[in-house]
């Protein structure tokens, strides 16, 4: 995987109409992008695949759709107005922004790269005979380099940690750090960015009218938990799930929808009993992978990183990480919250919000194991995971957008092998068929080779050819898209067929 893919995925997703550049007349928005026609389907059936997953195949969880706009005393209570910061630092002669931890990062993984390299051409040099564990833990130039890392890496986080964003300037100063696009060291000092957007509610003018956009969907989640209880009668343990936007005003956002500063999430907070979360937490991170691989795509594609340095709330977390084009990068969090958060808006609502046990008869804040995932990197991770160029036996190429079926934007094309004869009547016919259920295009320009050409390239799995032979024998050609194979199937049997290869079902096939 390379930037050379991230390049032409996102060429090929303007091209076809996954996604363009916000405002893309006015020459776009940086880091703000919108879905074309093509990516709202995918983006509403990766949706479909999460809720029917998490609400609907969950006896015990609900979906909830709560407002942007909450109260702000809400993000005073989740650490979100004192703590939801990143340390920044602009450089005076580029006058570019950056944030410092990232600044420090990349410094790390320069070493890294150094490291790597070192062992790449030792296990050249040795051959079959290559230890490369021993290599790792003797050799002089190594273990210096490592131990160049581990100080940095202690020095950064005593720096954090004490809120002491002098010694995180003297830290860039020490490493001779750069501004990576113009090499200048011109730094200005490091301060503290909330990454929440702020606006003012209507008529009240003044900090009493500041309101914020979310910066997560959880916080909507967690002020309707009595709500949602008490009006669902809903017993321990059960979750609230929720699909929304969130805003957060990243120092930078690239990496196409990797980052952005208007994105959506889709979290779900499952309420337990204390002492139970350490059961639910692993429950969950399986749960999810297992989401994840059912989507079939290749081996070695997700991994769990677990956090070491835990946020305040939190007593464990891990990531699901996706390889992108950039390489493993987080794709999806699962959290083990406490009651950390229940807590803070018993305190600064003044209200109880607790359960009543009934079998033990007591009353307790419950504790919550979260699952988030952004959805705008879900579909970053299935694009990139499906593009592909293919070189043909008869010396043709193409382009195949191999997306999981039942996620493809279209999942069916209809086509009439020519545009006469009664064939075009017929091909819509076989779409009407089919249009309740499926989106389904239907195209009747160009030879059918361009057409085959041009579904595979937008990742259609079937294609229906109508022909003369269709008009007696009430029978189609069906393509299939990865194979490429083509079949005889009668119009009676299509409806099933296609739900066969396209729906949802098949990826519950082991629940
Ligand atoms: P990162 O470390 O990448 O900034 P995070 O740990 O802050 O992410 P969480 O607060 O755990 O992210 O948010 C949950 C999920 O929301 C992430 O796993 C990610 O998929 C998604 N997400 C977070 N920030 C963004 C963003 N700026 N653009 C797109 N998706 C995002």
């Amino acid at each position: 995987m390379s930037d050379d893919l991230l390049k032409k995925v996102i060429s090929h997703a303007k091209e076809y109409g996954f996604v363009f550049p916000s405002s893309d007349i006015y020459e776009g928005l940086s880091a703000a992008y919108d879905y074309g026609q093509l990516g709202a389907e995918l983006k509403n059936n990766i949706k479909d695949y999460w809720w029917t997953a998490m609400v609907r195949m969950h006896e015990n969880i609900v979906g909830i759709d709560a407002s942007i706009f909450m109260h702000p005393t809400t993000w005073k209570a989740s650490g979100h107005v004192d703590a939801f910061n990143d340390p920044l630092i602009d450089n005076k002669d580029s006058k570019k922004r950056y944030r410092a931890d990232v600044l420090i990062e990349d410094h790390i993984a320069k070493i890294e790269a150094k490291i790597n390299k070192d062992v790449s051409k030792a296990a050249k040099r040795f051959g079959d005979a290559f230890d490369e564990v021993q290599f790792r833990t003797t050799n002089g130039r190594i273990l210096d380099r490592q131990a160049q890392i581990d100080s940095i890496n202690n020095k950064f986080k005593a720096a954090m940690d004490t809120e002491d964003l002098a010694a995180v300037k003297a830290l860039i100063e020490d490493l001779e750090i750069a501004d990576p696009d113009t090499g200048s060291r011109n730094w200005t000092d490091v301060r503290q960015f909330n990454l929440m957007f702020k606006t003012e509610l209507g008529a009240v003018s003044g900090d009493s009218g500041i309101i914020y956009l979310r910066p997560e969907t959880a916080q909507g989640i967690f002020v309707n938990f009595l709500n949602v209880q008490k009006s669902g009668r809903m017993k321990l343990p059960f979750g609230i799930a929720q699909i929304g936007k969130a805003f957060r005003n990243e120092i930078i956002a690239r990496q196409f929808i990797f980052r952005m500063r208007e994105f959506e999430q889709m979290e779900m907070q499952f309420f337990v009993k204390p002492g139970t979360q350490s059961k639910w937490y692993e429950y969950w991170k399986e749960a999810r992978l297992k989401w994840h691989k059912a989507l079939g795509f290749s081996d070695g594609m997700h991994r769990f990183h677990d956090h070491i340095k835990l946020a305040h709330y939190a007593d464990a977390a891990a990531d699901i990480e996706f390889n992108f084009p950039m390489g493993f990068k987080e794709l999806e969090g699962i959290h083990s919250r406490t009651d950390f958060d229940l807590s803070q808006h018993e305190k600064h609502s003044g209200r109880k919000l607790r359960y009543f046990d009934p079998e033990t008869q007591e009353s307790y804040v419950p504790f919550v194991v979260e699952t988030s995932i952004g959805l705008d990197r879900m579909f970053l991770a299935t694009l990139s995971a499906a593009y592909k160029e293919e070189a043909l036996e008869d010396g043709s190429k193409r382009t195949v957008m191999s997306i999981p079926a039942p996620l493809a934007p279209v999942k069916v094309a209809v086509l009439p092998l020519v545009k006469k004869d009664g064939l075009p009547e017929k091909a819509r016919a076989v779409l009407k068929l089919l249009k309740l259920n499926h989106n389904v295009q239907y195209d009747e320009k160009d030879a059918i080779g361009r057409r085959y050409r041009r579904q595979d390239a937008i990742g259609t799995p079937l294609c229906i050819t109508v022909d003369h032979d269709t008009l007696t024998d009430n029978s189609v050609t069906i393509r299939d898209r990865d194979t490429m194979i083509q079949e005889r199937v009668s119009i009676a049997d299509l409806a099933d067929r296609v739900e066969e290869k396209v729906g949802l079902e098949q990826l519950f096939s082991d629940t």
